[in-house]
């Protein structure tokens, strides 16, 4: 009786974030027999005349639909939902926090193989031996159709009685199968081919370790049954076995039935962490999904779907991969969380290790953020509680931490032999290492577009009178501009601490490296890493493993080859200029320069022999080289800390860049004057901002580049009201906004 008077619109409508419109939503109605339309399903949908997809944000109650007329929606696309509750809240809440729509978050947590759905999952057809005719009948069927009796034998021989129709000669084989299908002998099964990364590479299975007690002590504190746990900080000297602590926390996490995430800064770079896991879980039946951009879509689509049919209950991939759908999450690992590639540098511009961090909480996992050197955020959340702080301290093949030597370029360069770019000190250690056949890597720090001024003779680096942060050179209006307060001075003539004449903007490029290395050891195997050569597909793989099997003597690179790369035949890094990621206009220049050398200096003596670390500075006082050149990272830490307290950078403050792009140079400095004036006066006091400038790096593709720099104790306060502003200032085309939250490029 009820069903009877039951009107149409009472049911409840799909709400759906359309794929493809930024945040155009509309609802529509579920037609009878579709079922199971629920918050995070993927639909397909009608839109004027032409058809779309989208993903349901949620289910309208009848009430609020009475009287309307809604297009029904025209399929379910997945049977269960493709994006979790959880991770749709995760989407709403980071699509806030960043000021996004929503939808390039579900971009992030659906990728494009699987919106697009046009990978579908290959199969191919196994033919399964069912009833052995028997000797006689086999006769007849010979006599008959010997190309079915060759089948049958086939199968028979087999010791699975079941193999692919295309070792049984392919498709002209299945014509003769069907036919004995018919008459009950076989059976054709389509089996589903999953296109896997690693397929071609071997993973020799490994067993677990026995851990000393630094290890042991962190293994227990992260598996702790306790529920809803702080984030873990593992702060572990290079070499202290984490990744090993990790493999057995990933095993125990597995054994409760539970999914494994795993955050690697970048996986082309750290092919090693990849394939500990690969190794260690090899001989389980756990499948290790990897997900990463370079792989190619049809991959991405059968990674993805078998992690979200809970096939694979581990993932590995760069920051994206902290969206994957990984079933009953149990445990994060976070590997290298200080590393600069946690943030994405485009739309949506979040940070994976943050993200992370409350997806954890949201779902009730354990999450452990490891490094040698943490980030100052992490360790600022150690110090407020907010986070906990496991330490080990010793590294776990008893190697010693290797000796480093800073060198003063202000009184090595005057010798002028090599362009001042190796000092003699530096050339003589490697070419010891040449004579005893062992390994070096040079790091060339790269610096970017910004450009500093400094002085050749007293290392002096020009900075704000208010940041004392380095000044960037312009050259268009030939003035010094402070990228975090806008501060504008003159270009001096002389240095102002010696008045040396030879100020300069002088640096150098790996190639110019690579000519002065191969006039000095002609020699020697010499191999250069930068952008331009890891652009080439597998360039970089093919170049480490090279390194690995001691094809090549001197390994020279940008920062690229300083993230947890272990070569054991290695016994000197050099780094030719520790200070020019000093003189990059962003507050956690010193920080970076910090890690970088701590972690580059963990590269050199893995194996039996004594590393040693030579380090070639203009400013051999500086602190984040002195706490380096000592492993320091607790000094450094509350030196650091102290200094951006007083300054209000990070992590005391939110800051955040606000972009405008314009082909049309006028527009784009009147946009963000306009703009600029407006938020001056709305901004509540908490809120401050900079004046505009142009950006360090002034036009790009085309277009010129403004900026103003914002801070505030209240991210979500900056993300409101700027992007409020933004929309209301309803620009052209030609204009283009970008509010980046919590940047990382002041660039
Ligand atoms: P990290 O990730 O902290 O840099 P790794 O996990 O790579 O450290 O360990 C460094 C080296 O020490 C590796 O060669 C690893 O096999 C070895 N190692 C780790 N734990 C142990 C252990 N408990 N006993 C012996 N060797 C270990
Ligand atoms: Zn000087
Ligand atoms: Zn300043």
């Amino acid at each position: 009786m009820q069903e009877l008077f039951q009107p149409q619109a009472a049911q409840p409508a799909a709400r759906v974030l359309l794929d493809g419109f930024n945040d155009m939503v509309l609802d529509y109605a579920i037609p009878h027999g579709v079922e199971g339309v629920s918050r995070g399903c993927r639909v397909e949908v009608p839109l004027r005349n032409r058809s779309t997809t989208g993903t349901v944000i949620c289910l309208t109650p009848p009430d609020a639909l009475w009287g309307h007329r809604l297009k029904p929606l025209t399929r379910l696309i997945d049977d269960s939902p493709a994006v979790s509750e959880k991770l749709m809240d995760l989407a709403e809440w980071a699509a806030r926090y960043y000021a996004v729509p929503v939808e390039q978050l579900i971009r992030c947590i659906v990728p494009e193989p699987v919106r697009r759905e046009r990978h579908e999952e290959k199969t191919r057809k196994i033919v399964v031996l069912t009833q052995w005719p028997g000797d006689e009948e086999m006769n007849k069927i010979n006599a008959r159709a010997p190309r079915q009796a060759a089948i049958l034998r086939y199968l028979h021989q087999s010791n699975t009685k079941r193999e692919p129709l295309a070792d049984l000669g392919g498709s002209p084989a299945l014509a003769p199968c069907r036919v004995l299908e018919k008459r009950g002998f076989l059976r054709i099964e389509e089996e589903a081919i999953h296109r896997d990364p690693a397929a071609g590479e071997s993973f020799a299975p490994s067993t677990p370790l026995k851990l000393n007690d630094e290890q042991q002590h962190a293994l227990s504190v992260i598996t702790a049954e306790q529920s809803n746990n702080k984030p873990i900080v593992l702060q572990g000297v290079t070499g202290s076995g984490k990744t090993e602590v990790y493999l057995q926390a990933a095993a125990h996490v597995l054994q409760q039935g539970k999914g494994v995430l795993i955050l690697v800064p970048e996986i082309s770079l750290t092919p090693q962490t990849m394939a500990r896991f690969k190794s260690r879980f090899a001989e389980t039946d756990t499948h290790v999904a990897i997900l990463h951009s370079a792989m190619s879509d049809g991959e991405r689509f059968d990674e993805w779907h078998a992690i979200h049919q809970g096939k694979a209950r581990i993932a590995i991939g760069p920051r994206s991969a902290l969206f994957a759908p990984v079933q009953n999450l149990g445990l994060i690992i976070v590997d290298e969380e200080h590393d600069s590639s946690y943030k994405q540098e485009n739309a949506p511009r979040y940070h994976g290790r943050d993200l992370a961090v409350l997806r954890a909480h949201m779902e009730d996992a354990t999450i452990v953020l490891g490094s040698a050197t943490p980030s100052l955020e992490s360790l600022f959340n150690v110090q407020n509680g907010k986070y906990s702080l496991l330490r080990m301290d010793k590294r776990a093949d008893g190697q010693r931490l290797p000796l480093t030597r800073v060198l003063d370029m202000r009184t090595e360069a005057k010798d002028k032999r090599n362009l001042g770019i190796l000092s003699e000190r530096l050339r003589m250690a490697m070419e010891e290492r040449l004579k005893k056949g062992e390994q070096t890597i040079l790091l060339l720090n790269r610096r970017g577009f910004a450009r500093s001024l400094q002085c050749p003779d007293c290392g002096h680096v020009v900075v704000c009178e208010h940041c004392s942060l380095p000044l960037t050179y312009h050259a268009t209006e030939n003035r010094l501009i402070c990228h975090i307060c806008g501060y504008r001075a003159a270009v001096p003539r002389k240095c102002p601490e010696c008045a040396s004449a030879g100020i300069l903007l002088e640096g150098y490029g790996t190639q110019k490296v690579e000519k002065v290395l191969r006039n000095c050891f002609p020699q020697a195997r010499i191999q250069r890493v930068d952008a331009d050569v890891a652009a080439r597909k597998n360039a970089l793989r093919d170049i480490l493993a090279d390194f690995r099997a001691h094809r090549i003597d001197i390994l020279l690179g940008t920062q690229m080859i300083s993230k947890g790369l272990d070569f054991p035949g290695v016994t000197l890094v050099g780094v030719l200029n520790a200070d020019i990621g000093l003189s990059m206009p962003d507050p956690r220049a010193a920080e970076r320069t910090f890690q970088l050398l701590t972690q580059v200096a963990g590269r050199a003596g893995r194996g039996e022999i004594d590393g040693e670390v030579i380090i070639q500075t203009y400013t051999p006082h500086a602190a984040a080289i002195q706490y380096a050149r000592r492993h320091d990272t607790d000094g450094f830490a509350e030196t650091e800390l102290e200094l951006r307290k007083e300054l209000e950078f990070p992590p005391y403050t939110h800051m955040a860049v606000l972009t405008v792009r314009s082909p049309k140079e006028e527009l784009a400095d009147f946009s963000i004057n306009t703009l600029h004036k407006k938020l001056l006066s709305i901004l509540p006091a908490e809120v401050s901002i900079s004046a505009p400038m142009p950006a360090p790096i002034a036009k790009a593709y085309g277009q010129f580049r403004y900026q103003c720099t914002i801070k505030s104790r209240s991210a979500r306060l900056i993300a409101d009201i700027v992007s409020k502003e933004i929309k209301e200032l309803n620009t052209g085309e030609d204009i283009i906004f970008t509010l980046d939250i919590d940047a990382y490029s002041f660039m």
